[in-house]
C-alpha cells in the first residue's frame, strides 16, 4: 500500500470531540506515527471485511469477470472512514424521501403534464421520444396502475455558498447501490468500533443504513399486494417441464413485479426486440417498477418544470410539504430563457448543462458547456430542448482517504448523498412510504461526474456531527 501522511485521519480525528491530547510537538509527532500505524492496519482490515461481508465488484483488470460466475471480483472502491455531516441536514434530507415519493405518484397520474412538459424534449431527443411513445398509448387506452411501486432515490449537495441542502436530481429507475451502500455503513461502523477512541470518532454517529433490507422488503410486499400465491409443488410438478438447457419453464407462471435494473439508457435498447419488450410488460398488468410514467417523472425536465412556481400546488396540498421540497430545489432552467443561456456562455462554471439520461457521464461543464450552447443556438429547431441548465453546486472540499484496487491515498474530496425511498400504492391504500437507508458517494473534487461503476467516486458514510 502507497504510504501517505495521513493528514485526512487526522484532520477528522482533531475536529472530532475528543482530540487526540496533542499538546508538545514531541506529543504531536508521536500521534502522528500512532495515527500512520492505524490508518494501515484498518486499510487491511477493511479490504478483508469488504472480501467477507461481499463488499465487492467485478474486477475490469480480469477478462473472465461478469462471464464466469465468483471470478474476477475486487472489493468496491470506499473511503476508509465515513464522512462528517450536520445531524440538521440529514434530518432534512430524511424527511424530505416520503414527501418526494408521494410527489412522484401524484405526477405520474397526471399524463398531459407529463406529455406536455416532455413535447419539445421528444422533437430532438429520440430515447425521451420512445419512452413518450409508450406513454401515450397507455394513455390512449386508459390504462390504469392499481398498484404503484416506487424504489427512489433522491441525491443532494451540501452546497457551501448558500450553507443549503440542494437536490442534484431524483433517480425513479434503477437506483443504484442499495446493497452495498447498506455494506459500507456496516464497515465504517466495524472500523470506528475498533480504532474509533484512537480516532476521536464515535461508531453510533453512523445512521443505521437499512436500504437492501427496505427494498427488499418493499418488492416482497407488492408481491402480496398483486395477491397471487406462488404454485404449489404438485402443480410445479404437473404442469412444469426442464428444457434440454435445464430451464424450467412452468406453464402461465404469472410475473407480479417487473423490476428494471436496465432500460434507463439507449444503450439498453439496442433493437426495436426491447422497445417491443417494454411495451408488452406496460400493458401487462404486472407490477412495474418503474412504470412508464414513474420513469418519465425522473426525467431532468420534469425536475426542471416541477421547480418552476406553482407547479408543485398542482399536485400536493400540504404547504409544509410543499415549503420543504421548494427550500432543496438548486436553480433549473429550460433553455428557452435566453437571458439564463446568455448568462451560462458567460459564466459557464456556474452551471450544469443536462441532457435527458441517466447513469452518469453525461453532462456538460465548463469550457464544452459553453461550446454546445454556441453550438445549438446557432443550430436550427430545437436542438436546445433536449437538454435543462442547472446551478452547480459547490460543496466544500475536506480530505479523504480513498480506498482502490487495494491501495489507498489521499485527496481532497467532496460528497453527494443519496436518500432512499420505497413507496407501494394499492388504489387508496398506501401500503408502503418510506426513507430507506441512503447512499453516501464520495469523488475527488477535481471530477465533475460522480458515478462509483464509472470509476469517479467512492462508496462512503456518514458520521453524523
Ligand atoms: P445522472 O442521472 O446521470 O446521475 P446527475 O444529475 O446525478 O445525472 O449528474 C451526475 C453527476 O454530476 C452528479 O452525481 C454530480 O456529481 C454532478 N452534478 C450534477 N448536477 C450538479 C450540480 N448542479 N452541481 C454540481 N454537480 C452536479
Ligand atoms: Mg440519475
Ligand atoms: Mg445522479
Amino acid at each position: 500500500l502507497a504510504p501517505t501522511p495521513h493528514r485526512a485521519v487526522a484532520s477528522r480525528a482533531m475536529s472530532a470531540e475528543a482530540p487526540l491530547g496533542v499538546t508538545t510537538p514531541a506529543a504531536a509527532a508521536a500521534a502522528e506515527e500512532e495515527m500512520v500505524a492505524v490508518v494501515d492496519e484498518m486499510v487491511e482490515e477493511a479490504a478483508v471485511w469488504c472480501a467477507v461481508h461481499g463488499l465487492v465488484v467485478g474486477d475490469r483488470a480480469e477478462p473472465r469477470s461478469g462471464t464466469v460466475p465468483g471470478v474476477g471480483l475486487v472489493h468496491a472502491p470506499f473511503a476508509l472512514l465515513p464522512t462528517r455531516f450536520p445531524a440538521s441536514f440529514w434530518k432534512q434530507a430524511c424527511e424530505l424521501a416520503p414527501i418526494f415519493n408521494d410527489l412522484v405518484d401524484r405526477v405520474s397520474l397526471d399524463g398531459e403534464f407529463l406529455q406536455d412538459s416532455l413535447s419539445r424534449t421528444r422533437q430532438v431527443d429520440d430515447f425521451t421520444s420512445r419512452l413518450l411513445d409508450i406513454h401515450a398509448k397507455m394513455m390512449e387506452v386508459n390504462k390504469e396502475e392499481d398498484i404503484r411501486l416506487g424504489l427512489h432515490r433522491s441525491d443532494y449537495m451540501l452546497d457551501s455558498e448558500t450553507n443549503s441542502l440542494l437536490q442534484i436530481e431524483l433517480n425513479t429507475i434503477s437506483s443504484s447501490f442499495p446493497g452495498l451502500s447498506s455494506l459500507v455503513s456496516e464497515l465504517h461502523r466495524t472500523l470506528l468500533n475498533r480504532h474509533g477512541k484512537v480516532l476521536g470518532l464515535d461508531s453510533k454517529r453512523i445512521p443505521q443504513n437499512w436500504a437492501a433490507t427496505h427494498f427488499a422488503e418493499a418488492l416482497s410486499m407488492a408481491w402480496t399486494e398483486f395477491n397471487n400465491k406462488r404454485k404449489t409443488l404438485a402443480q410445479v410438478e404437473a404442469e412444469g417441464q426442464v428444457l434440454p438447457d435445464g430451464t424450467l419453464v412452468v406453464d402461465g407462471q404469472t410475473v407480479s413485479v417487473v423490476y428494471f435494473r436496465a432500460g434507463y439508457s439507449p444503450n439498453d435498447y439496442p433493437s426495436e426486440a426491447e422497445w417491443r419488450a417494454r411495451l408488452l410488460m406496460e400493458q401487462s398488468s404486472a407490477i412495474k417498477c418503474p412504470s412508464i410514467s414513474y420513469h418519465l417523472v425522473g426525467t431532468k425536465k420534469i425536475q426542471q418544470e416541477l421547480a418552476k412556481p406553482n407547479i408543485l400546488e398542482r399536485f400536493l396540498d400540504n404547504k409544509d410539504d410543499i415549503a420543504k421540497l421548494r427550500k432543496c430545489f438548486a436553480g433549473l432552467w429550460s433553455l428557452d430563457n435566453e437571458g439564463i443561456v446568455k448568462a451560462a456562455i458567460e459564466k459557464p462554471d456556474l452551471f450544469v448543462l443536462k441532457p435527458q439520461r441517466e447513469g452518469g457521464g453525461n453532462n456538460i461543464y465548463g469550457h464544452d458547456l459553453q461550446e454546445t450552447l454556441v453550438r445549438l443556438q446557432k443550430e436550427q429547431g430545437e436542438a436546445l430542448a433536449a437538454y435543462i441548465l442547472m446551478q452547480r453546486i459547490f460543496p466544500r472540499a475536506s480530505l479523504t482517504h480513498l480506498v482502490q484496487g487495494g491501495v489507498c491515498f489521499e485527496d481532497l474530496t467532496i460528497s453527494e448523498l443519496g436518500i432512499y425511498g420505497a413507496y407501494l400504492r394499492n388504489k387508496d391504500k398506501v401500503v408502503m412510504n418510506n426513507q430507506s437507508g441512503y447512499l453516501m458517494r464520495t469523488k475527488v473534487s477535481s471530477s465533475n461526474e460522480g458515478g462509483v461503476a464509472a470509476g469517479f467516486a467512492v462508496l462512503d458514510s456518514i458520521l453524523l456531527t
